[in-house]
Parts: C-alpha cells; sequence; structure tokens
C-alpha cells in the first residue's frame, strides 16, 4: 500500500545555497506519482528522479532543462525517511528553505499533515538478489539483500576536530527520526570564501548549519550528536536514493565517505541492479 499525506504543509525560510526567501507547501498526491515538484516555472510536475539531476555540487539539484531546483535531498530524506510514497511538493522560488539544516522540520511538518495509506495502490519496492559494490573518487558504496533496512556510513575528514565517524542504522519511522533526520548540515570555515565565490551557501548561518573552524565548532545549541556528521551524510544518502523512485526494501548499504555525485551514481547503480523495477 502506498502512502501519501492527509492535509497541506506549509514551511517558509531563506534557502542555503542562494539565500533567497523560500517556501515550499506539501500536498497529498492521489495518484502514485512519486516525489514531485510543482513551480510556475515549470508547466508540468517535475519529478524528483535520478534522470532529472542536474548537479552535485554541495547539494542535488534536478531541473526539466529549463529552471532548476537546488538542494532537494533533505526534503526528499525527510519524505523518504518516513516512509511517504507519494508526495506533491509546491514550491516557490528554487530552492527549499534550508530550516535548520536537518531534516527534521520537514518531517515534523509532514508528521503534523499526517500519514495517509492509500488502499489499493501497489508499492512497488527496490529488492536485490546479489551483492553490489561501487567505489568513485574517495567513495565507496556496498550494498546486499539482507532483512529489513539498514545502513552503514563512514565519514572521516582529516581535521582534528572530525576524524573518523561511524554510524549504523536501521531504517524505521521512528529511527529516522530520533537519529537521522536531527543532523544538520555542516561546512569549515576554511572553504565558506570559495563557496561563496562559486554561488554557493549565500543563505548559510549558524542557524542553519554547523561551522567548523580551525579549533572550534560552532553549533548552535552545541552538537545535538557526537557523531552528527555522520548523521547528516546518511540523511544526505537517504534523500539521494529517494531519487530512484522506489523505496528500499530488504537491504544492507554501507557507504564510506559518500558524497552527492557519488550517492547519485549508486542510485543508479542499485536501480540498475534491482530485481523489481
Ligand atoms: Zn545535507
Amino acid at each position: 500500500m502506498r502512502t501519501t499525506i492527509k492535509a497541506p504543509a506549509t514551511i517558509e525560510g531563506i534557502g542555503l545555497h542562494k539565500g533567497k526567501a523560500a517556501r515550499v507547501t506539501f500536498l497529498p498526491a492521489d495518484g502514485a506519482t512519486g516525489f514531485r515538484f510543482i513551480s510556475t516555472a515549470f508547466g508540468e510536475p517535475l519529478p524528483a528522479r535520478l534522470d532529472r539531476v542536474a548537479g552535485t555540487a554541495r547539494g542535488t539539484n534536478i531541473s526539466d532543462g529549463k529552471s532548476t531546483i537546488y538542494t532537494v535531498e533533505h526534503l526528499l530524506s525527510a519524505a523518504a525517511g518516513l516512509g511517504i510514497d507519494d508526495l506533491d511538493i509546491e514550491i516557490s522560488g528554487e530552492e527549499p528553505p534550508a530550516a535548520d539544516g536537518s531534516a527534521l522540520p520537514f518531517a515534523a511538518a509532514l508528521l503534523k499533515a499526517g500519514l495517509l495509506e492509500k488502499p489499493g495502490q501497489e508499492r512497488k519496492e527496490l529488492k536485490l538478489s546479489g551483492n553490489i559494490e561501487m567505489a568513485k573518487g574517495d567513495s565507496r558504496y556496498s550494498a546486499r539483500p539482507s532483512p529489513g533496512v539498514s545502513f552503514k556510513l563512514t565519514y572521516d575528514y582529516p581535521h582534528a576536530l572530525v576524524g573518523r565517524q561511524v554510524v549504523e542504522f536501521t531504517l524505521t519511522l521512528e529511527n529516522y527520526l530520533a537519529l537521522a533526520a536531527p543532523a544538520r548540515t555542516f561546512g569549515f570555515t576554511h572553504e565558506l570564501q570559495a563557496l561563496k565565490a562559486a554561488g554557493l551557501a549565500l543563505g548559510g548561518s549558524l542557524d542553519n548549519a554547523i561551522v567548523i573552524g580551525e579549533t572550534e565548532i560552532m553549533a548552535k545549541g552545541g552538537l545535538r550528536f557526537p557523531d552528527e556528521f555522520a548523521r547528516h551524510k546518511l540523511l544526505d544518502l537517504i534523500g539521494d536514493l529517494a531519487l530512484a523512485g522506489l523505496p528500499l526494501k530488504d537491504i544492507r548499504i554501507e557507504a564510506v565517505r559518500p558524497g552527492h555525485a557519488a550517492n547519485v551514481n549508486f542510485a543508479k547503480l542499485l536501480l540498475e541492479k534491482a530485481k523489481n523495477k
């Protein structure tokens, strides 16, 4: 059975990378239409699918070839993490609000709207029949059939305050909300200038990101988890894998140093090897 939401829910704020006023309204979807963006910039709803990915620089962007929506991964992570299959996402502007840098405000809005099962609508799932492995640059991925949906993610970065963080996690709605959704995005002070020069992180602040300096970590209210960075990378991975358009089933995924470009390639590989497309 497929799941959508019962009622509309709106979130407003500013976009992380473009720094402009942003608003999204989640809308129930009657049909088996997956995640779609609706905007006055598009004639037709734009499916949040792998074949629409137009960029992966510090976030995942999708496009219809003319207009682009930036940084879709946190919002998609929330929808997929809650087990939602079909959702229309009305967006004003070109980027969802950064919220607090995590997926929790999106997840909370979706839960407040209420989840709605749609009897009679078949839920196709992505299952593997064998093991797969992938390497791209420094990123490594593997996946194998295994009961439930579980992840092991390793993040490491050569910085005294970061080091190596490993998070393991079985994907359930409760675990997603408690262990992944609250983890915030982060950046390093040494890269901020270059990011801004590239037109990225323009809306970034301590309200919506953790900033890692040479000798201190600046996080509003302190870190939410000692390994918040790895958990955020897991949140990102869940959001990027949602672009496959099929919920995961009976799969164990392990990722080392994942990034958006590699996540998207891995999602393509998963879909290619899936036994029940
Ligand atoms: Zn992220």
